[in-house]
């Protein structure tokens, strides 16, 4: 699942004393077995930790390791002998990510003084062509939001240096908004915003990471100011003058150099497989099983397992116990964790790997699982069965988006979408009434009354239904979980989906996302589960019926 904001909470927050929770019976490592057609825990296990080992790397698309995985998936699916249905005959569809990257050439400089980035000014991606400065004239264009602040016609092919009111009683209006600057100051040459002394280090670190993003037809030419943020000798520099002895509208000094960002194609691709329906009418019609392929990769620094997984397992606790899951601040600082009575049982593990078993291994596998079950039964369903392994979904559900704008089959011939996402854990300390039959589903009638239907009358025939959690397909749920899995891209076509998840848990994004957490009796049912809505929706002798609104597919999702 994608995260849901822009910044990953940093668990810097290791305190350490009282007791720890108790460690899973299951191995750190495990043995492939050969697969069976039956969809089985086992098979399950052995996909899992094959996936989420650490070779893997954390599959980030946009790397090779997303290619590796990949790989993998590939393989399987030809020796099923499933039908290819990506690019050009082969299993694969190529997803045309780019990394998004400062030019290292990037520079500012003012009489023969260079200021070099991300100790004396930090840029910020305009996300397209940054217009060219060099030989500009600096201009002070006064305090942001201030009435005294020079008009757009003022700044129009000049460098302008900002001023700012920061501080914990600003009003947001009055705080850098670099979405109203860019606004006003739309023709200025380039921006500086004499503001950097108030960001903390992890805030500059991120800003300095190359972005992933999806270049998908001809990229927007029209350029924009260069924006930077500089600190009060940078802006010292630029005018010529300490920022508070000029007024708005005083010209500066001349500015050389560039902050141009570059792009440069990044590997990811999504796997499309199809298994043909038996039914000479109803073939040319798919239902699509997906889930995504990809994860976030590793990090430079190693932590210590324990330690992280101990501290989350209190914020955990903490979280199910409160309404909405809403913790404070100061119930986070009063954890303690004993490590130490850990280790006197085990040596320290110190990993950097997000291994991502259950985002989106579990789903991964089940799809693989749930195929190869299809692939080995004499009698197929009627409609054909397309299977997706999606790329890109944790950076923003590009794989899903660009397979549904660019599908691989005709658009209006995939009657609904089945997507898994986190399907692997689910028990009584991850989710409240959790258990062996806890299943989150989200989105089951947004389109389709009859889709929704259809999975309660599958689950009723099961020998142990499932007890469905349908409290995260609230209109206006918080957490947004019908917008954060590639479902949504095929919804937004107006294609029934239904989201299937066993929950949020403390392993979510953390390298403690391991495979000897997973519940395999459970993603086993799950897999199974979706397997028999699958065979139910390809066999009905109608399409799903489509009988709500369908959303605006370039708009934005409305959970
Ligand atoms: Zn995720």
């Amino acid at each position: 699942m994608q995260a849901a904001g822009r910044f990953v909470v940093l668990g810097a927050l290791l305190a350490l004393t009282a007791q720890a929770s108790a460690q899973s019976a299951l191995p750190l490592k495990h043995a492939p077995a050969r697969t069976q057609t039956a969809i089985t825990p086992a098979d399950l296990m052995t996909r899992l930790y094959l996936y989420s080992d650490d070779s893997m790397m954390g599959r980030l698309a946009g790397s090779e390791y997303n290619l590796k995985a990949t790989a993998y998936i590939a393989s399987e699916v030809k020796r099923f002998g499933l039908q290819p249905a990506g690019d050009s005959g082969g299993y694969f569809q190529n997803v045309p990510l780019v990394k998004r990257g400062l030019d290292p050439n990037a520079v500012l400089s003012v009489e023969g003084a260079s200021l070099q980035p991300w100790t004396d000014f930090v840029p910020r991606d305009p996300g397209r062509a940054t217009r060219a400065f060099d030989g500009a004239p600096v201009v002070y264009a006064g305090v942001w939001s201030d009435s005294t602040m020079i008009s757009a016609e003022q700044a129009a092919g000049k460098f302008i240096v900002l001023g700012a009111h920061t501080g914990p009683n600003v009003p947001p209006p009055q705080q850098v908004n670099r979405g109203a600057i860019l606004s006003r100051y739309r023709t200025a040459a380039g921006i500086a915003v004499a503001a950097l002394e108030t960001f903390p280090p992890q805030v500059i670190n991120f800003f300095r990471q190359p972005q992933t993003l999806l270049r998908d037809g001809p990229s927007d030419t029209t350029s924009l100011p260069g924006y930077v943020y500089v600190n009060a000798a940078g802006a010292r520099l630029l005018l010529g003058a300490p920022l508070d002895s000029v007024r708005a509208g005083a010209v500066g000094k001349t500015v050389h150099g560039s902050v141009a960002f570059v792009d440069t194609p990044a590997p990811a691709r999504n796997v499309v497989a199809i298994l043909p329906g038996s039914d000479p009418k109803l073939k040319g019609e798919y239902v699509a099983i997906g889930a995504h392929n990809d994860h976030i990769g590793f990090d430079q620094d190693a932590v210590d397992h324990d330690s992280l997984r101990g501290f989350n397992d209190a914020v955990r606790k903490l979280q199910l116990a409160a309404p909405n899951h809403q913790v404070a601040p100061d119930q986070v600082q009063q954890i303690h964790i004993n490590v130490d009575s850990l280790h006197r049982l085990h040596p320290a593990r110190r990993d950097s790997i997000y291994n991502g078993a259950d985002d989106d291994g579990s789903g991964t596998s089940a799809v693989l699982e749930i195929a190869q079950a299809f692939a080995g039964a004499k009698v197929k369903p009627k409609r054909s069965l397309i299977f997706v392994w999606h790329t890109g979904e944790e950076l923003g559900l590009f794989g899903s988006q660009y397979f549904t704008d660019h599908p691989t089959v005709t658009r209006d011939s995939i009657v609904a979408q089945l997507n898994m996402d986190m399907v692997g854990r689910g028990r009584a300390d991850d989710e409240n009434g959790g258990g062996p039959g806890y299943l989150q589903l989200i989105g089951t009638r947004r389109l389709s009354t009859e889709l929704g239907d259809l999975i309660e009358a599958v689950n009723k025939a099961r020998k142990q239904p499932f007890a469905f959690d349908y409290q995260f397909d609230a209109t206006g749920h918080p957490e947004q979980y019908y917008c954060r899995s590639d479902h949504y891209m095929y919804a937004r076509y107006g294609i029934p989906i239904a989201f299937f998840t066993t929950g949020n848990h403390r392993d979510y994004h953390q390298v403690t996302d391991e495979p000897e957490y997973i519940d395999y009796d459970k993603l086993a049912h799950v897999s199974q589960f979706v397997h028999d809505i699958a065979t139910a929706v390809a066999n009905l002798d109608h399409r799903v019926v489509v009988d709500k609104p369908k959303p605006d597919p370039h708009g934005n999702c409305v959970q």
